[in-house]
């Protein structure tokens, strides 16, 4: 590609007018959920007593009959049907990235020669996709490939395009989770067991805990011809080389900025889509960067949440191309300016009240906030280096540790007002909190004011802040499947509270009153967990050496921050919340440092090719035109003056050479990294290998490439720059 050219497709990409978005007719309270079979539809389309069952099944996790099934798969069948459904699939989230999908046609033979629409409840319930060429991790061997993936009736069935589908589990044949639903589903089940007992200290009535979440996802849209001509973008989601423009985010202008108009068509038209698939989206704006933008809804019980941004991300990639754009969930698709995460709103609620929202009317309410508060915080202390590596992976690396939210150390932001409470909780002498009676129960702190936390001070740097009624998990990336990170706080927390139910449980069959027994190990816990807190600047270079006195996890590379999920504690803990096995863990892990390999693998073979195959040889070529004037100047000029003029150039010529002969060898060595990297059989070492030294590699020899990008002419320059693809008008 010559800059003749590249201006071609710029110039095009500027031109292009926004799409027509159709206004709906109806009002979003309207259409909201217009595809989704939503328990009023379920009332329309199934029988009373089979209605009343499954409201028990998706209640109370009550299991489902095959005589029930049926009928539910013949009242959905006729719903779809209407929609003009003539397929379904079950819907499973695989280890790898994304969601999977098997269609099956609604038809069966008539046994007269003829077809008819069929849909069993056998067929609603499960099947038995082919899970061989699904990652397991060795749990399955190919040969007995058996996974069967199976109905989760808590996530309403949808209809997407003519297909009817179906969230499911995926599981194998032996039990082991090849998903991230599954293992989710069971976390979400101790939390909800583990938070229900305790809350019973407090509201004896409380039946049962839910696990919110609500995510922020930010993404990235650039022109989809610019895209096409970036073969790094095409094959690795991001940039492997590319030098900064002149201008990017440095005057902060992007950010609540108005939204460009062929963006705003795109949003609008996937806000339509999005809210008749039953995502409660709310907010959209621009991000810091520029081209960079964000979308959330309205939060939601955890799994629908999770199950909900899955099928977002896949919904924002169909409706991007429609707009002529590609979208980049990437974590960090460009350098020099922010890269793409998720926000994981966290917090939990019972089917009466909030858990963690800041105090109420009485001191009871703030002994219960105070007693989740603390909890929460001595799962995240416990198991900060385990969080971690719920949200490690080889595209969130580069976030990671980085000048830009999250450090690579899990500690949590608690404000002003929440530390000083506290503060006095753990300073107050225990036998001097008057205890009168239950409705006189008095913490002993002045009353905490209704609005506990000022949202002025959004501590950015913090990758777990407090945020008035929840926890913001800040670290996730923008490309991961939210149940990782979900599955491992929850069952953290799970553990957290099973274990002060058991010390609280003992003080009180020793004669202690219940209250005051909870009183005495939250103050506990508020010292143990210590550690944990930190108001700070989480970027500073103090914080990490001061994290690592306080015994927090500061390893920053990938697949040993993996290994977290081997640690004695956090087998002990997925064992005792029934979450995972050692063996599922082991087999992940597999998965993970496996999938690292692999990104590094691809990033590392298509830059090599980039370098060697576009930039030497337009460096090069340039390298001559440069030569060529040189001998030109002298062939003119006395030498006296012709020393003079092509002194500069001579220079240049130079640089070329330093940075070209710097890139050829290099790109040899990342050759040979790579080869003695995979002769190595075992993952784990594998992935050390490439993190070690392969990656590196990139970094260095693209800063080389970047500087010839600033030295060569830009007519040919064979990438589109920055700067064309980072300003949509
Ligand atoms: P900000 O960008 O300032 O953090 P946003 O309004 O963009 O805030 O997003 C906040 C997210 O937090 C939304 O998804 C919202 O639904 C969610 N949220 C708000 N309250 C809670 C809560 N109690 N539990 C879980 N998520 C919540
Ligand atoms: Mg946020």
């Amino acid at each position: 590609m010559s800059s003749a050219l590249r201006f071609q497709v710029v110039g095009e990409a500027f031109k292009k007018r926004p799409v027509e978005v159709a206004a709906p007719k109806e009002r979003p309270s309207e259409f909201f959920a217009k595809y989704v079979f939503t328990r009023d539809k379920m009332q329309k389309y199934l029988p009373a007593d089979i209605f009343t069952k499954m409201v028990d099944v998706m209640e109370n996790g009550t299991t489902l009959d095959m005589h029930t099934a049926d009928a539910v798969a013949k009242g959905m069948k006729q719903w779809a049907m209407e929609l003009g459904a003539t397929h379904i699939t079950h819907w499973f989230q695989p280890l790898t990235e994304g969601t999977a999908e098997k269609h099956d046609g609604f038809v069966e033979h008539d046994g007269k020669g003829g077809m008819v629409e069929e849909f069993t409840g056998k067929l609603l319930v499960q099947q038995e996709p082919d899970a061989s060429s699904f990652p397991s991790g060795g749990i399955r061997s190919t040969f007995e490939a058996r996974g069967y993936s199976a109905w989760d009736p808590a996530s309403p069935v949808f209809v997407l395009g003519d297909t009817l589908m179906i969230p499911t589990v995926f599981i194998a044949y032996t039990g082991e989770a090849l998903d991230y639903k599954a293992p989710l589903k069971k976390a979400l089940h101790a939390v909800d067991k583990a938070a229900t007992d305790v809350a019973h200290y407090f509201y004896p009535d409380v039946k049962k805990v839910i696990s919110n979440l609500g995510w922020e996802q930010e993404y990235f849209l650039v022109d989809e011809d610019l895209y096409a001509a970036r073969p790094d973008l095409l094959m690795t989601g991001r940039t492997l080389m590319g030098h900064d423009s002149a201008k990017n985010q440095q005057m902060d202008d992007h950010y609540f900025g108005s939204i460009p108009e062929r963006v705003a068509a795109f949003m609008k038209d996937l806000e339509i889509q999005a809210l008749e698939l039953g995502i409660p989206c709310k907010t959209r704006h621009n991000e810091v960067a520029p081209n960079q933008f964000e979308l959330a809804p309205i939060f939601e019980e955890t799994n629908l949440a999770v199950d909900h941004n899955m099928l977002l991300m896949s919904l924002m990639k169909k409706v991007a191309r429609k707009h002529g754009f590609r979208v980049l969930l990437h974590e960090k698709p460009f350098a020099g300016i922010n890269g793409s995460g998720k926000h994981n709103n966290w917090s939990l609620t019972t089917n009466t009240g909030i858990l963690l929202h800041a105090p109420g009317k009485t001191q009871l309410d703030n002994l219960r906030f105070i007693t989740f508060i603390v909890e929460t915080l001595m799962a995240v202390w416990r198991h900060n280096g385990l969080l971690k590596a719920s949200i490690v992976s080889a595209t969130n690396a580069h976030r990671l540790g980085a000048n830009e939210a999250p450090p690579a150390i899990i500690s949590s932001f608690l404000g002003k007002q929440l530390t000083d409470v506290l503060e006095h909780l753990e300073q107050a002498d225990d036998d001097q909190i008057p205890f009168a009676s239950k409705q006189e129960f008095n913490l002993g702190v002045p009353q905490i004011p209704e609005i506990l936390i000022d949202n002025t001070d959004r501590n950015r740097t913090s990758p777990f802040a407090f945020t008035g009624n929840r926890f913001e998990f800040r670290a996730v990336g923008a490309e991961a499947n939210c149940a990782s990170a979900m599955i491992a706080l929850n069952a953290a927390v799970a553990e957290a509270l099973i274990d002060f139910k058991a010390r609280v449980d003992a003080l009180i069959a020793e004669g202690m009153e219940p209250l005051k027994a909870v009183l005495k190990v939250v103050r506990e816990d508020i010292k143990t967990c210590k550690p944990i807190h930190f108001d700070g600047n989480g970027y500073s270079e103090e914080w990490k050496q001061e994290a690592a006195r306080r015994g927090l996890d500061v390893e920053a590379s990938c697949p040993l921050v993996i290994d977290r999920y081997l640690d004695e504690d956090s087998v002990a803990m997925f064992a005792k919340t029934h979450v995972f096995t050692k063996s599922e863990l082991e087999a992940r892990n597999e998965i993970k440092w496996e999938t690292y390999t692999k990104k590094i693998q691809i990033e590392a073979r298509i830059f090599g090719d980039l370098c060697l195959n576009h930039i030497i040889p337009v460096a090069t070529r340039y390298q001559s035109q440069l030569i060529d004037n040189v001998h030109k100047l002298n062939e003119i000029f006395p030498a006296d003056v012709a020393d003079g003029l092509t002194g500069d150039n001579i220079s240049l010529i130079k640089q070329i050479s330093e940075h070209a002969s710097y890139i050829t060898t290099h790109v040899k060595q990342l050759i040979d990294a790579r080869r003695i990297a995979n002769r190595l059989t075992d993952e784990r070492e594998k992935a050390i290998a490439y993190h070690d030294t392969v990656a590196p590699l990139l970094d260095s020899i693209r800063y080389h490439v970047d500087k010839l990008e600033l030295i060569v002419d830009d007519e040919l320059w064979p990438l589109p720059k920055y700067r064309e693809i980072l300003f949509i008008r």
